[in-house]
């Protein structure tokens, strides 16, 4: 059988858990928790990183930062996971959905200003596949209308937008380290990027359980007290243990992901039944994921089954948010849905993981051109 996905696992994992287990501190921002704020400080330029337990949780600290209230809008695309919508709402803001483009599956950014009003707070947009968002444009509407920008990158880590790394371009990036994602802290993890530093201090703060412990750690202030609101969002040092192994390998993931990614390109880019992913110029990505789109739904359905009996496990998601339970409930569609719907209804993603081998990806690829009965 051929898994859809295998949490990447490349060596150093279990020695630094073990590392980290003899160190006498195996809670938030331990020895290892600070070595990859330090990774991520070089490789992510000019920008705080704050660890968290996962994306989520990055997105909740965002909402709170830029001081979301009831009432409040936001800006983002229907088309993406549940966390990137939910962040907001519990702050009590209503989301406002916007078409994608049906090339990156991202915001379609010339839609993006007919959807402010004066309520307005911060655009949100998700660099899906890890394929960057068209983030100049994103940008100058947010200059020119006062707003923030938080990049739910939780699939783009080691992706760039015209040499940019993303989450790094808006004022706050968030990342996921679930165990679906290119890298992982064991499972779950994440992380909040601060690119504009009048946030650090307070971001500190609000990880800490609304405390100045982190100033008091640093020798700043002589005792910690509750100072602010707040919540917990550190995750344990065994957490940013197995991360780190992570970091050290991140350019070995990259590349054999990207292998793989090339892969089913070359294998599958003169079958005319399928559409395949496309990367617009200016943008480098991480391999993050391989999809192919067939004619609709119920094409998609019999297509996901057949390779199911070969072994093969394929998925589809997301069902726009628009359109579920509680989206009608917390956010409203602006302008008409062209894309979002009929285009995820056609999506399907190729298994893809680190360690993945070229025999599995032949038999993908070669199960794939039967079907269609494609040469
Ligand atoms: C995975 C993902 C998240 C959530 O990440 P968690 O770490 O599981 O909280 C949020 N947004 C997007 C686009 C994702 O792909």
């Amino acid at each position: 059988m051929i898994n859809f996905n295998k949490p990447p696992y490349t060596g150093n994992e279990d020695k630094y858990i073990k590392e980290s287990l003899t160190s006498g501190k195996i809670s938030g921002d331990g020895p290892f928790t600070l070595k990859c704020h330090k990774w991520f400080d070089s490789k992510l330029l000019n920008s705080k990183s704050l660890l968290t337990p996962n994306c989520t949780q990055a997105l909740e600290m965002a909402a709170i930062l830029i001081g979301i209230e009831p009432g409040d809008e936001v800006i983002m695309p229907s088309y993406t996971f549940v966390s990137t919508a939910n962040a907001f709402v519990i702050r009590g803001a209503k989301i406002k959905f916007v078409d994608i483009r049906k090339d990156t599956m991202n915001i379609n950014e010339k839609l993006i200003e007919q959807a402010i009003t004066d309520k307005t707070k911060v655009i949100v947009p998700v660099h899906y596949a890890g394929v960057s968002c068209e983030m100049d444009t994103i940008m100058s509407i947010a200059e020119k209308h006062n707003l923030f920008v938080i990049e739910d990158a939780a699939q783009g880590m080691m992706s760039t937008y015209k040499g940019k790394q993303l989450g790094t371009i808006g004022h706050f990036g968030t990342f996921s380290f679930h165990e679906t994602k290119n890298y992982t802290s064991g499972g779950e993890g994440g992380l909040l990027i601060i690119n504009d530093e009048t946030f650090i201090k307070r971001a500190e703060i609000i990880r800490e359980k609304g405390t100045n412990r982190s100033q008091f750690f640093r020798g700043m202030v002589d005792k910690y007290s509750w100072v602010d609101l707040g919540s917990s969002y550190l995750p344990s040092d065994i957490q940013a243990a197995y991360l780190y192994g992570q970091l050290e390998m991140a350019d070995d993931i990259l590349n054999n992901r990207l292998n793989a990614w090339d892969y089913y390109y070359e294998g599958l880019k003169n079958l005319e039944s399928i559409q395949i992913p496309k990367i617009p110029e200016g943008c480098s990505h991480n391999g993050h994921m391989f999809y192919v789109k067939v004619r609709d739904i119920k094409e998609r359905d019999f297509f996901i089954e057949s390779l199911k009996q070969k072994g093969i496990m394929a998925v589809f998601h997301y069902i726009p948010l628009h359109s579920s339970l509680a989206g009608k409930k917390f956010s409203e569609f602006n302008g008409t849905d062209v894309h979002t719907t009929f285009e995820s209804e056609r999506l399907v993603r190729l298994p893809l993981f680190y360690g993945i081998t070229v025999r599995e990806q032949e038999l993908v690829v070669s199960a794939i051109k039967s079907f269609f009965n494609e040469n």
